[in-house]
């Protein structure tokens, strides 16, 4: 496409945000949908978080994803808040428009369609969330939303699972971070939302007999791409859906935000980002 000087912005916010993967997987569909757009990486420190946004609120800017240690300022700072982004207590998607910003969170709507891309059912139920933080608050309010008919929570810290449960699933069971294992009985569905399987973290580990052999075991983690938590699953016998499909989910609604038209067909976006995460194979 040639410039036209009025290339529309939008950007990914964090620190560090070297590592993003955001950058290439929107150049790509820019591309491909043949658009006069910029996507950029902006390194910001947790000081200068809310006058960067404020100022290019005032630009012509479409937006911005955000990305960790700023979801929250940015969820602070908006005039408006989605009924998503609320409940999770944190913002990955600021917009503006009018001068005015405009705070999202699209991690729960990219984790729904990670399952729904590989054919898996959220709502066949009983779901299993490991973890407490910022990625099982968005994926326990999906799976809540979506109607699962029962949800159960894991964490190390039990009382992190309390907090979760008190303010997004009332009804969860949790069950204690030593008895996980017990969780499995019966459950369709197993979710990694530790940090746990990250390079150097060491590996969430289960007792994969416990589950049923037609459960499915989904990742957060997408570095490594294949968890000791996913390669152990499948060992088993169980289905495996990768931290990618959830990542890829939460751009796909942005990048409709940023720029108005659907992320364009024919870009294989999950082999772009493997071959970016393992060039080797
Ligand atoms: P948080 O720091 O908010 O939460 C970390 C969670 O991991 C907590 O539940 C914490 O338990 C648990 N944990 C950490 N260390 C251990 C340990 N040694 N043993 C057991 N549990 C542990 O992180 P996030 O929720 O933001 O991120 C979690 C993972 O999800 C990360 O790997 C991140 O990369 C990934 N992620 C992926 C996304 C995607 O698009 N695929 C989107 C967002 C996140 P405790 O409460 O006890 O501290």
């Amino acid at each position: 496409m040639k410039p036209t000087g009025a290339a529309r912005l939008a950007g990914v916010a964090g620190d560090p945000i070297a590592h993003s993967l955001s950058p290439s997987l929107m150049a790509a569909w820019i591309k491909a949908a043949g658009l006069d757009a910029v996507y950029s990486p902006f390194r910001i420190a947790p000081d200068d978080a809310e006058a960067f946004f404020r100022a290019l609120a005032r630009t012509q800017c479409s937006g911005l994803n955000i990305t960790l240690p700023h979801k929250q300022t940015a969820l602070a700072i908006a005039d408006q808040v989605s009924p998503a982004a609320r409940a999770i207590g944190a913002a990955n998607l600021l917009t503006f428009r009018d001068g005015m910003i405009h705070a999202d969170n699209t991690d729960a709507a990219g984790f729904l369609g990670a399952l729904l891309a590989r054919g898996v059912d959220p709502e066949r139920g009983p779901a299993l969330v490991l973890g407490a933080g910022g990625a099982a608050r968005a994926i326990a309010y999906a799976l809540h939303q979506a109607g699962v008919p029962e949800i159960r929570l894991s964490n190390r810290s039990r009382s992190n699972a309390a907090d979760l449960a008190r303010d997004l699933v009332p009804d969860a069971r949790i069950h204690d971070w030593d008895d996980r294992d017990q969780a499995l009985d019966g459950a369709a569905l197993i979710v990694n939302a530790t940090s746990l399987g990250l390079s150097g973290a060491g590996d969430l580990v289960m007792d994969w007999r416990r589950a049923p052999t037609d459960a499915v075991a989904a990742d957060s983690v997408y570095k490594p791409l294949q968890t000791g938590f996913l390669r152990d699953a499948a060992k088993c016998g169980l289905g495996t859906v990768d931290g990618l499909g959830m990542l890829i989910g939460q751009a796909r609604p942005s990048f409709e935000a940023f720029f108005g038209i659907a992320p364009p067909e024919g870009v294989d976006a999950h082999a772009l980002l493997h071959a970016m995460l393992e060039p080797a194979l």
